[in-house]
């Protein structure tokens, strides 16, 4: 029985076979320069027996239940690279002892009163694509998994107010679907669109695809339903408000520790009728960075402005010529582009980049974009080669930036050599602000084979504290799960540590939802 369900991203027709491994492998050896091995077999599902930890389960919440190995296997992992290697090699420490999917809100209150009233830890999972052990019951004695993909759908349009009402479970490609004949698109395009829900990227503060303006989910909230422990948790439908600190601001990001999400109500747009791309050259990372500085401080705001270093562009088929790339592309509702993206052009070419090509949807703007969708695909076939691919990301204001570039990959190439005998890491801005941009690094090592998870935790925790000894978050947009814990309970400060924990235990009184995010284990 194939256990791709357990560790896979795509459908069944999506697990490569190992002939299609064989014929790719000189391929990514080329590209990667990491050298490939004979491609690793995943290993069987263990046996896991039906738990008997949890006690008797009231009638009501036996008919959401599931028990199902398989099913169990994947609801105890989300989708880092630490996460694939264990669900390839059966490593399965952490499984939860049930997995319920709530049909609707009164079926999830109903979960958390018996949860409450037994102390069982509750973790809430949307897609299961965290990358920072969001969903695994690390440390905990006994867990549910709360499913929510019976709670999806849409529920209501506002065309008045351009605003639709979403279930936390609807996937990326279902509410996208749900909103086109309405002519409406939420245009919210995170990596893992295809298999991450809107719950998860509210409760993640998700950033999509797109470069400025609207970057994370936050600018896409108008109001958060959720239940909790203690009650239901709805902030009002408002296009802005100054009263106080905000409901749905503190619900943003929460990782399912303050409240399950049930609903959102999101701003949707029209989908634009202009577009136009470009691909400029630029001699090195920081020119580039210059220009793209310059570029949103001049008040252009590129829809797409993914400055890719070098040795990415090389690899992802970008720029093959040995420069920097920067991929501009700009979308408009109802005006012509003529003027921003002339006015683009100029500014860039100033600041010393060379225009490779530009028009409307560029064919490189449009390559890079499927490249991006497919990547998930594309690094499970590397894993299985034996490959070391993971991504960590961070932002920094300007003054910074290039520091922090500099110092991180000096520190992760220091660490690749002594922990994987060399490797190669690789940077681009994904996301750029007027004070500042969002660094993403990639990483490209040989693994070995067995200690795959011990070496990442190495380089990362390398990582990690060179982001923030360079003055960067923990995260931009991965969240912080089990994994950034540590880094991110530095970097915050202490009161704000203490109100959160405060927060936390008046809503949640027991202390059973999703324990060690966010706070320190119990
Ligand atoms: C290949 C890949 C690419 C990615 N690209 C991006 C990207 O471009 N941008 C980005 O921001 N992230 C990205 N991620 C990370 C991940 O997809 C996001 O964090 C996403 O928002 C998680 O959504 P999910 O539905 O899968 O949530 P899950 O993984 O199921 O859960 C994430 C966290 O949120 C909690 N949670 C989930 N649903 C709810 C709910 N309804 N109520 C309360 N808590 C909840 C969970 O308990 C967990 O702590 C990527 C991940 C992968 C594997």
């Amino acid at each position: 029985v194939s256990t791709y369900p357990v560790w896979g991203w795509g459908g069944p027709a999506d697990e490569p076979s190992r002939a299609d491994l064989e014929a790719l492998a000189p391929l990514v050896a080329e590209t990667t320069g990491v050298p490939v091995q004979d491609p690793l077999t995943p290993a069987p599902l263990p046996e896991i027996p039906p738990s008997a930890r949890l006690g008797t389960l009231p009638p009501s919440l036996r008919e959401l239940a599931s028990e199902d190995p398989a099913d169990r296997a994947r609801h105890g992992l989300g989708r880092s690279y630490r996460d694939l290697v264990r669900a390839l090699r059966a490593d399965l420490a952490h499984v939860p002892d049930l997995v319920l999917r709530p049909r609707d809100e009164q079926d999830v209150t109903a979960v958390l009163d018996w949860a409450s009233s037994t102390g069982t830890p509750v973790i809430p999972f949307g897609g299961g694509t965290s990358v920072v052990g969001g969903v695994e019951p690390v440390g905990l004695d006994r867990a549910v998994s709360l499913d929510l993909s019976r709670l999806a759908g849409l529920v209501e349009v506002d065309g008045a107010s351009r605003a639709v009402r979403l279930r936390a479970g609807t996937l990326g490609p279902a509410a996208e679907e749900a909103l086109k004949p309405y002519g409406l698109t939420l245009r919210f395009y995170p990596q893992s669109f295809e298999r991450s829900s809107v719950g998860g990227w509210v409760a993640t503060r998700a950033a999509g695809h797109f470069s400025t303006r609207l970057t994370h989910v936050d600018d896409l909230v108008e109001s958060v339903r959720a239940v909790t422990p203690t009650g239901l948790w709805e902030s009002r439908r408002l296009p802005g408000s100054g009263a106080g600190p905000s409901p749905d601001r503190l619900l943003l990001g929460s990782e399912g520790t303050l409240g399950v999400i049930t609903e959102t109500w999101l701003r949707a747009q029209p989908r634009p009728q202009h577009r136009w791309s470009a691909t400029l050259a630029a001699p090195d990372f920081a020119t580039g960075a210059d220009a793209v500085r310059q570029l949103v401080q001049a008040g252009l705001a590129p829809a797409t402005c993914r400055l890719v270093d070098a040795a990415e562009s090389a690899l992802t088929g970008t720029l093959p010529t040995g420069e920097a790339a920067l991929v501009l592309g700009f979308e408009s509702l109802l005006l012509p582009l003529g003027a921003e993206t002339d006015a683009a052009l100029a500014l860039c070419r100033d600041a010393g980049l060379r225009v490779v090509e530009a028009g409307d949807r560029g064919a490189a703007g449009e390559s890079w974009r499927s490249t991006f969708i497919r990547a998930p695909y594309l690094r499970e076939q590397l894993v299985l080669l034996g490959v070391l691919v993971e991504t960590f990301e961070t932002a920094v204001t300007w003054d910074r930036l290039e520091g922090l570039v500099t110092q991180v990959r000096a520190a992760v190439t220091d660490a690749l050599v002594r922990v994987c005998g060399g490797g190669r890491v690789t940077c681009r801005l994904t996301h750029v602000y007027p004070d500042g941009a969002a660094p993403y690094f990639t990483v490209l090592a040989p693994s070995r084979r067995g200690s795959e998870v011990a070496q990442w935790d190495e380089v990362k925790a390398a990582a990690s504290e060179a982001l923030l000894a360079a003055g960067g978050t923990i995260t931009h947009h991965h969240a912080v799960g089990r994994d950034h814990w540590p880094w991110y309970d530095r970097q915050r400060p202490e009161p704000f540590a203490r109100l959160l924990a405060a927060g936390t235990a008046a809503v949640d009184p027991v202390g059973i939802l999703n324990p060690g995010v966010l706070l320190p284990r119990a």
